[in-house]
């Protein structure tokens, strides 16, 4: 990519002039749902996807879509300079929020590194127009660290797959229109060598969602039962048995998530649970003049700066083929780290009001010990913290290997569940 010019030479500056004027004749401000995404019923959550779609065809029509996708397949062949002027300009203003993560990255960047002329002419000009909308579905019940132990299974049958097997914690994919499936289609090779990933429509028959309840009552999380469902060969990205190549990558864009280049997003954005501001918090429990409390709102700024920028220096060491892809961990790492001391501190500020357990207990401070116990949240989707640091430990730091009993042996012949006598 050419660094400050785009395709036909506008410069960063003037494109941020033409985007700010765009942007305030024809965005209204932010509103809640776009930070937290959370909406009080599944009614009012086709209402925010209805308009979600609807911004998002805004932005194509207005040639605002997709900045950093190639034009050829409706983006608008940018830098990531250019993309990170258009969401600073976006501050305080609606966007289309539920395409970001994981429909624009990792689905759609999947798509654009690996997938074929077709799919990507099928594909990623709908997404850019809003029309479709993305799920990734990696985790299994069987567990969701071990990626590369995958058992939903693909069988070939001629021209196309039969998929069958079970993939969990599918976030919102009850409204989604399509999703990408990491299958294993050998069974005969170690974990790594018998992978395949699929494009999957999700509401077809053959696929059954169900909603899962959370502790705090959402259910945004979804499970999906997969009983032969048959899918073209034409919808499989990569190689047969080559998933785990595709499967690198696609984490490697979950863990830039929504500091990617390809994500349209107001900056200064962090999307956690509670997005009031701790200077807002403070203001609410009178406690703006306490030095304390000014250190804790100095911390968690000062956490959010850092995480952004760390974030930023990494998307655009990878823009331009720097770096080793698995520094993307140290982002993840650092992000949830942060997240949940910051949570933390917004809760420390909001003294005894935030113990109410929902919002309406807890005395308006903007926080909740709902909250408080969801915190951890940050840490586990998109990949535990754990499993960060141990990408880090033995593949950014080259430190030994951790024991695994499956290395070199057949996936078929790996011991799985319970042993039965
Ligand atoms: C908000 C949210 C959204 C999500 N959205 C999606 C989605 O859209 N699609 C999707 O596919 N998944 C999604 N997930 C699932 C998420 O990716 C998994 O929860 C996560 O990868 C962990 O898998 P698991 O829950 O099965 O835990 P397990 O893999 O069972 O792990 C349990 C615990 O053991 C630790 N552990 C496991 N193995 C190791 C190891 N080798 N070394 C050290 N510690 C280890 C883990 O860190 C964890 O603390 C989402 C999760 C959340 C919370």
């Amino acid at each position: 990519m050419s660094e400050g010019n785009n395709a036909i030479g506008e410069s960063v500056e003037d494109f941020r002039l033409r985007a700010r004027a765009w942007i305030k004749a024809n965005l209204g401000p932010i509103q809640p749902f776009d930070l937290t995404q959370d909406c009080a019923d599944d009614e009012e959550e086709l209402v925010a996807v209805a308009r979600d779609r609807a911004l998002q065809r805004k932005l194509y029509d207005a040639g605002f879509a997709g900045l950093c996708f190639p034009k050829e397949y409706g983006g608008q062949g940018l830098t990531p300079e250019h993309n990170r002027a258009f969401n600073e300009e976006l501050a305080g203003h609606e966007y289309p929020s539920r395409f970001t993560v994981p429909t624009f990255t990792p689905c759609a960047t999947v798509i654009m590194e690996f997938g074929t002329p077709e799919q990507k002419a099928a594909h990623i000009p709908a997404i850019l127009k809003g029309d479709e909308f993305w799920a990734q579905m990696l985790s299994e019940p069987g567990g969701g660290s071990d990626v590369a132990g995958a058992t939903t299974s693909a069988v070939r049958d001629g021209d196309d797959w039969i998929l069958n097997g079970a993939k969990v914690w599918t976030s919102r994919a009850w409204w989604h229109d399509w999703g990408i499936v990491l299958a294993r289609t050998n069974w005969n090779v170690p974990k790594h060598q018998g992978l395949t990933v699929f494009l999957m429509r999700l509401q077809q028959p053959g696929v059954e969602i169900r909603r899962i309840e959370r502790l705090n009552g959402e259910s945004e999380a979804c499970e999906e039962f997969m009983t032969d469902v048959r899918i073209p060969d034409s919808d499989r990205v990569g190689e047969i048995d080559g998933g785990w190549t595709v499967g690198q990558r696609w984490m490697f864009h979950e863990r830039m998530g929504h500091n990617s280049p390809y994500v349209t997003q107001p900056v200064g954005l962090s999307h956690g649970r509670s997005e009031v501001t701790p200077v807002g918090i403070a203001r609410q429990a009178g406690r703006l003049e306490d030095p304390a409390a000014q250190e804790l709102i100095g911390e968690s700024r000062a956490l959010g700066l850092v995480a952004n920028e760390l974030q930023r220096r990494l998307a655009s060491g990878a823009a331009a083929g720097k770096g080793n892809t698995d520094m993307s961990s140290v982002a993840r790492l650092f992000r949830g780290m942060a997240n949940v001391r910051q949570r933390t501190i917004a809760f420390d500020l909001a003294g005894a009001g935030a113990a109410g357990w929902t919002e309406e207990e807890s005395d308006g401070v903007g926080v909740q010990g709902m909250e408080f116990l969801m915190r951890q949240v940050s840490c586990i989707g998109g990949g535990t913290t754990e499993i960060s640091r141990n990408v880090i430990a033995e593949r950014v730091l080259g430190m030994p290997r951790e024991a695994s009993g499956d290395k070199g042996v057949a996936f078929r012949e790996v011991p799985r569940g319970p042993k039965r006598g």
